[in-house]
């Protein structure tokens, strides 16, 4: 069997896989990936929505170094367009309705600190009511913009990636098991199949069967529905959020549930959106499809990367022989922020290789022991 050498055997095809793959490229670094070839269930970035948002949660919080992420999210993805001819960018302006005396209150106190304050700007109801039919904001609110809020169409992100790893032989279709893994102690690289690799990085999703990460994951569901006549240039959020898609077809979502880590769509979810729309004067509108996924979330709400001992993070495995050599590396915990975050996580990562120090918020070491 002819064997290729490789400096990164990547594990998963998420969007952390995927920018991770096309960072290591635009550094001459020579990868590999093997991506599941299970169709179900569906990972968390073939069901998100790739919104990206500077402002989350009904604290109102300006989300962690914003303004880099972006930055650097915009830069890979219109890298991956110039190769690909597929653009997955879409600026994407955001109304945001404050629908509880809490947001209310926050947003007082977040006009108090200029760095939120930046991404937040009122709009008159009037504005949104002559542009859109029948569409409003629930009653006694106001909508704000929220600048710089975009979205990543991440299935199109995907398929490009694929498609460019299989043009380049750089994709196998398997499922990864750590027993296959061997450990050459003469060349110092790991052996998978004919594949030699210096380090392996598992960028595998809510995997607790695989690796040793104290995931606080929770399920989440969003559907498709049919909106005719709907002005689509910004996605609403308030409770929950809906964003345009093809045609007259808009995506509506989602669901936050931590107690039921499975990939079953539910009536409670439908019930629920649908409660959500309402507010929006959205009644019973045509539902075309719905679909769940697990995002995979860690303790803080922070993603984790970084390189440990294979052993540290994959655990016991009797048929393998791990190296006492930090070369297992991890991107995990995106959370609901994948498609801001992946693309400078990927950075960083491939920076910590050649000495540069990770934040400390966000380094695998803090879930190791010592
Ligand atoms: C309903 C919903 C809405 C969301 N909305 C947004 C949003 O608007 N904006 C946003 O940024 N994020 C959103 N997210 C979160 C976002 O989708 C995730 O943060 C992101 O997709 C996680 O990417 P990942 O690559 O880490 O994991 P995954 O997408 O889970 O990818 C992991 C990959 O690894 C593969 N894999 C796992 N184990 C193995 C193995 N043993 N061998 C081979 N391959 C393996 C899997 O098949 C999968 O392809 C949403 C998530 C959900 C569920």
């Amino acid at each position: 069997m002819s064997e290729t050498t490789v400096d990164l055997l990547i594990v998963g095809q998420g969007v952390a896989g995927s920018a991770l793959a096309w960072q290591a490229l635009r550094r001459q670094l020579k990868i590999h990936v093997i991506s599941s070839p299970a169709q179900w269930p569906l990972s968390a970035s073939q069901v998100g929505a790739g919104l990206i948002t500077p402002i989350t949660g009904s604290r109102l919080a300006l989300a962690w170094r914003f303004a880099e992420f972006r930055s650097s999210a915009l830069d890979l993805y219109r890298f991956v367009a110039n190769e690909t001819n597929r653009d997955c960018w879409r600026n994407r302006p955001a109304l945001r309705w404050l629908t509880t005396a809490e947001e209310e209150l926050w947003l007082s106190r977040c006009h108090k600190f200029p760095a939120s304050a930046n991404y937040l700007q009122p709009v008159e109801e009037d504005f949104v009511a002559s542009r859109e039919h029948g569409i409003h904001g629930p009653a006694g609110t106001k909508p704000y913009v929220m600048l710089e809020a975009a979205r990543v169409l991440l299935p199109v992100f995907l398929q490009a990636t694929e498609k460019w790893l299989r043009e380049t032989a750089c994709l196998s279709s398997a499922e990864f098991r750590p027993c296959d893994l061997l450990w050459d102690e003469v060349a110092c690289h790991w052996q998978w199949k004919s594949i030699a690799a210096r380090r392996i990085v598992l960028c595998t999703g809510y995997t607790p069967e695989l690796i040793r990460l104290p995931f606080l994951a929770a399920k989440g569901e969003l559907m498709e529905i049919e909106l005719p006549g709907a002005r689509k240039d910004y996605s609403w959020h308030g409770g929950i959020w809906m964003t345009p898609q093809e045609q007259d077809r808009w995506l509506v979502g989602a669901t936050y549930d931590p107690q039921h880590l499975d990939y079953e769509i539910t009536s409670e979810a439908r019930l629920e959106l649908s409660g959500g729309l309402a507010q929006w004067g959205i009644r019973n509108p045509q539902i075309c499809s719905q679909q769940a996924a697990i995002r995979p979330a860690l303790p803080g709400q922070m993603p984790a990367i970084g390189w440990s001992l294979p052993e540290s993070i994959l655990g016991r495995v009797s048929e393998v022989t791990w190296p006492q050599e930090k070369n297992c590396g991890v991107i995990n915990g995106l959370g609901s922020r994948g498609a801001l975050w992946a693309p400078l996580l990927a950075k960083w990562l491939l920076d910590s290789m050649e000495g540069q120090p990770l934040p400390p918020e966000i380094n695998l070491t803090r879930f190791l022991k010592p």
